[in-house]
């Protein structure tokens, strides 16, 4: 039972119990009217306690019930709220643990709250672009209005002692919980005090002005998302109207939110997060072997990060280089870094000492032979790799893991080049190593289920998010990438400039848009990768303008100027007028008549074209499923978590839509590059979805 009920002299003891961290649905919801009903039908209970377990009281609601349709069933928790409130007889929230959203609506429904100090208390409804749906009208009245906006716009959570502050809460004395909490509510009994938080005034700060205090609030909010701005609307309700009224709203706009794409998108971010972990032919009780040492080989602009991440995570690394003055240049570089955060306050300078301590240097491959796990991260250079591969597999002890960071490299000839190809196995992160969250998991022909269930569990340990890929060229995102800035530069060819095209990504929520970022990996190493594909895919070629800029020694930042102009020193782009007039002047070379093209083109053909390549990639099962395509999207490039991914957007604009914008650019200018994923256009026919139902 989720909800259980003792009764202990004239208190009942309502224990939330639903593991594992007592998540709110539909059934809990029904279980614990009930319960709260019986406290107050039965004239021998004069008064309740409402605990959870010691992890969590009640971590919010179960979002897995708002993607299947039940998160509004009867009963709302609103009106299990009411009937706590409404009864006269005093309940007591006991609160020992994670005490977030639907948890929080509760104890603030409760007439007290008494809590350990190591419990946390917070709204994170809107980082899922929702509002919390039973909280925005007691929170305010119980802190006042500028406290509570605060709480529930960041959606980060507070804790206990902070919470005491705010007079949210009571902190318990040390001792037994939930023996304070029954005394309490005898107490309350006794001098009959039932406090409610509706009953309170949503209080603005001092001398504040309704008008220009809100003003104020949506003034200061960053972004076009729908899900702050209608917090601060329920919120301004719980001022304006008395509390049933604003009950009633803030139903309302968390329909509306419910609903919006934005939220919907978010909500697919984060359980593609969750499935991303699971993995065919990897049961979840595959067994996991120690990571309890690293070594990472090659002390350049990966190998110091992916250092910086196991430091970071308290393992112990041994970074490995042939060049001592490699190391030297490395581990400056990362004490910089350090320094750096403890310059912001995000660190502390002993936190830097032991960070420091936590990674060695080497040249010699001896003092590494006992690491349960090598990431090597020397040049892309298969020769190089091959030589490592051989010395690793001569001197690691048996069972330790080999993992490579390379980003173009057929792994499967790289752990043929060991006797322990199933210990072999791809970690390829992202740059800058220590920040991107990414973490793409290339599982080779013979890579064994236990050392991807390892390297995965690796990577939550090291705060990644890992996504299996298959072998291919590029894996998931590099390979998506190449078509994403192939349309990007056919669209300069058309008509349209770098900047335009980089605006219209950006406002569409890309963090960057393509051509700053290609100025700031190097327009060396982009027409590198164009010159090998164009022997390795003559049929398919890039434009030719990015060369021109390539032949100016125009390689991005690190050269001043690419598609771009960059003061010495600073990471801003300035605009170049040289480049869009170079633009003009190859559009007339190449005989191309040049088009005014919208925003909207620019979107849909970068988007889509990524949407494309994600279908085959999923089809053929480099990608396990959609969402892990798109999880590599927001995690690793940049897409806009609210639009949820590639994938996802495209099954918001609905798939028959967008196989005929497929269409239309088929017809167009190179169109020979707009040939249907077979998978997009059998699901669009049988009326499914990329991303599932
Ligand atoms: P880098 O040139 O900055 O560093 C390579 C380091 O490896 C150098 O310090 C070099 O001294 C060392 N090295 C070379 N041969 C060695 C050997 N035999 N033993 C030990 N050390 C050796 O290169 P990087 O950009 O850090 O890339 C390293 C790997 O990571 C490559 O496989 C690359 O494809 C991959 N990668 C790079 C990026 C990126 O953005 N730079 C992103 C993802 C993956």
């Amino acid at each position: 039972m989720p909800v259980s009920t003792r009764v202990d002299g004239v208190v009942a003891v309502i224990t939330l119990a639903r593991p594992p961290v007592n998540s709110m649905d539909v059934g809990m919801r029904r279980d614990l009217l009930a319960a709260v009903q019986q406290v107050l039908s039965d004239p021998a209970i004069h008064a309740a306690v409402i605990t959870g377990g010691s992890r969590a009281f009640c971590a919010g609601a179960d979002i897995d019930e708002f993607q299947t349709g039940h998160g509004l069933d009867e009963p709302l928790l609103s009106t299990v709220l009411a009937c706590i409130e409404a009864g006269g007889k005093p309940f007591v929230a006991a609160v020992e643990g994670v005490c977030l959203g639907a948890g929080l609506e509760i104890a603030l429904a409760c007439h007290y709250r008494l809590v350990a100090e190591r419990a946390i208390f917070g709204f994170p409804e809107v980082k899922l672009g929702l509002l919390p749906g039973a909280g925005t009208q007691r929170l305010p009245r119980a802190i006042g209005v500028e406290a509570a906006l605060k709480l529930i716009l960041s959606g980060q959570p507070i804790s206990a002692v902070q919470a005491q502050q705010q007079g949210l809460v009571r902190l318990a004395h040390e001792g037994d919980l939930l023996t304070q909490a029954q005394a309490l509510a005898q107490d309350a009994v006794i001098k009959r005090h039932c406090p409610r938080v509706r009953d309170l005034v949503a209080a603005l700060p001092e001398g504040g002005d309704k008008e220009t205090f809100f003003a104020a609030q949506l003034a200061a909010l960053r972004g076009t998302l729908p899900a702050p701005r209608l917090c601060i609307e329920a919120v301004r309700a719980a001022v304006e109207l008395p509390f049933d009224d604003g009950v009633e709203r803030e139903l309302q706009l968390f329909k509306t939110l419910l609903a919006s794409p934005e939220s919907q998108g978010l909500r697919h971010a984060f359980f593609g997060e969750r499935a991303a972990a699971k993995l065919a032919g990897v049961p979840a009780n595959t067994p996991v072997r120690a990571v309890n040492r690293v070594a990472v080989l090659g002390a350049g602009t990966m190998g110091a990060g992916i250092a910086m991440c196991c430091a970071d995570a308290g393992l112990p690394v041994t970074l490995l280089d042939l060049n001592a003055d490699s190391l030297e240049r490395a581990l400056a570089g990362i004490r910089a870094n350090y320094a750096l955060s403890v310059k912001k306050g995000k660190l502390t300078a002993s936190q830097l000492d032991a960070r420091m301590a936590s990674i060695q240097t080497t040249t010699s491959y001896a003092d590494i032979a006992q690491v349960d796990l090598v990431i090597e991260a020397v040049f892309e250079d298969m020769g190089v790799k091959e030589k490592v591969f051989c010395i690793l597999d001569d001197i690691l002890k048996s069972g330790a893991i080999l993992a490579s960071n390379t980003s173009t490299l057929d792994l499967n000839r790289i752990a043929a080049f060991t006797r322990r190809p199933q210990d072999v196995v791809g970690l390829h992160f992202f740059s800058p190593a220590n920040v991107m969250r990414l973490l793409e998991v290339v599982r080779g022909a013979h890579t064994a289920p236990e050392v991807l269930a390892t390297v995965m569990a690796f990577a939550k340990r090291i705060r990644k998010v890992g996504v299996v890929a298959g072998v291919c060229d590029g894996f998931i995102g590099n390979r998506m990438l190449e078509e994403y800035l192939r349309q990007a530069y056919l669209l300069l060819e058309m008509g349209a400039t770098p900047s335009q095209v980089d605006r219209a990504l950006q406002a569409y929520g890309m963090a960057m848009g393509p051509f700053a970022v290609i100025d700031l990996a190097g327009g060396d190493i982009a027409h590198a990768i164009r010159a090998r594909r164009a022997i390795e895919q003559p049929d398919r070629p890039y434009s030719k303008f990015p060369d021109r800029l390539y032949e100016l020694g125009r390689y991005g930042q690190k050269t001043g100027a690419g598609f771009y102009r960059y003061e010495a020193g600073q990471r801003g782009a300035l605009p170049a007028p040289e480049v869009d007039a170079m633009v003009v002047a190859y559009s007339q070379a190449i005989g191309v008549e040049r088009r005014a093209i919208t925003d909207e083109e620019i979107v849909l053909r970068c988007v889509l074209a990524l949407t494309n390549e994600g279908a085959k990639i999923v089809e053929e099962g480099i990608a396990s499923r959609a969402s892990d395509v798109d999880v590599v999207y927001v995690h690793g490039y940049g897409f806009p978590a609210h639009r949820g991914g590639p994938m996802c957007y495209a099954d918001q604009l609905g798939l028959p839509q967008v196989l005929a914008k497929m269409a239309e650019f088929r017809a167009g200018y190179m169109g020979q590059f707009w040939e249907p994923a077979p998978l997009l256009q059998r699901l669009a026919a049988q009326g499914q979805r990329l991303t599932g139902p």
